[in-house]
């Protein structure tokens, strides 16, 4: 049998060009938010494209630069390199015969980091196919392209050739991630580790190893953008549990401000955070039972 592939592609470009749609194209799911409004996303957006030959990995990200974001360390970790090290880089543009600055910028990057990179004109739904001839010289010029693909995120025409072009940068490689995880999960998944981590670092070693975190409620208010989310601490035992409350329930508050703290400068958003906490006797038993808790392996 043919070897899996796996790797990781970043989606650059400027704002409002299309990286969140393309993504959502390729994932097949609607996962990053897409806005007229510029800056929707932040370096934030991870889509996990399964196929039969293996899974890509997508950073939709505004820029190439090193990891900063908790996503990015969680993703580098995941990943095991950094994001600058990403396996090849997609460029997607307006379908327009004009390089900005930003592109400039995106294009010096991907010389720096020798990254191999296409140049993705996205939108061709709303220009003259003649119109894109001016369009492809100009970057045509600028860069020795791996390809050049005209493609609209919105009706899909093109998406296969991209898809081709990817793929051919992964190398042979085990799935970074449970195929079958849904694309809210990277969010839900750092919040949670977030969690075990400030328990790791209040409770020391009285406890932690024991425990897991389960989001169980992660849904943005329409009416001002917080994010309500709700974690369920798991414990071995009842004792644990006593340790994990604190006094007067101050260990548990302490543990909740601190990751809500760091939720939020995560995701740029405030976050409603309550904690409970329960005793799961032997929650190890299950595999999918510890997946779902958002355990992981290190
Ligand atoms: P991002 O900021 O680069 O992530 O851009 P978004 O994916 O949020 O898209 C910005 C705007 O461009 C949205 O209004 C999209 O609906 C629109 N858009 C994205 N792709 C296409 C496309 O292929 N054709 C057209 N006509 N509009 C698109
Ligand atoms: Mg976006």
């Amino acid at each position: 049998m043919e070897k899996k592939l796996c790797g990781v592609v970043a989606v650059v470009g400027r704002p409002n060009v299309g990286k969140s749609t393309l993504t959502n194209a390729l994932v097949g799911e609607k996962i990053a938010i897409v806005s007229p409004k510029p800056q929707t996303t932040r370096n934030r957006v991870t889509g996990v494209v399964n196929r039969p030959w293996g899974q890509m990995v997508l950073l939709d990200t505004p820029g190439l630069h090193r990891a900063r974001s908790k996503l990015d360390e969680y993703m580098s970790q995941v990943v095991r390199h950094s994001v600058a090290d990403v396996d090849g880089a997609l460029l997607v543009v307006e379908p327009m015969a004009k390089l900005g600055e930003a592109e400039e910028e995106l294009i010096r990057r991907i010389k720096e980091l020798n990254l191999p990179a296409a140049l993705v004109i996205n939108k061709i739904d709303t220009v003259k196919k003649e119109d894109l001839l001016a369009v492809m010289a100009l970057y045509g010029q600028a860069h020795p392209w791996a390809a050049v693909l005209p493609i609209s995120a919105r009706t899909g025409e093109g998406l296969e050739e991209l898809e081709t072009v990817a793929k051919g940068w992964l190398p042979q490689g085990p799935a970074l991630f449970p195929e079958d995880m849904t694309t809210d999960q990277p969010e839900r998944q750092v919040c949670a580790e977030i969690l075990r981590e400030k328990l790791l670092l209040c409770l020391d070693k009285e406890v932690p190893h024991g425990t897991a975190v389960e989001m169980t409620r992660f849904v943005q208010r329409d009416r001002d953008d917080v994010i309500e989310a709700g974690a369920t601490i798991f414990c071995e035992r009842e004792s644990h549990k006593g340790i994990i409350i604190g006094k007067g329930g101050a260990m548990l508050k302490r543990v909740s401000t601190l990751a809500r703290q760091d939720m939020e400068r995560f995701m740029g958003e405030k976050v409603f955070l309550e904690t409970w906490v329960k005793v799961k006797e032997n929650w190890r038993a299950s595999d999918i039972q510890v997946r779902n808790l958002g355990y992981r392996e290190d």
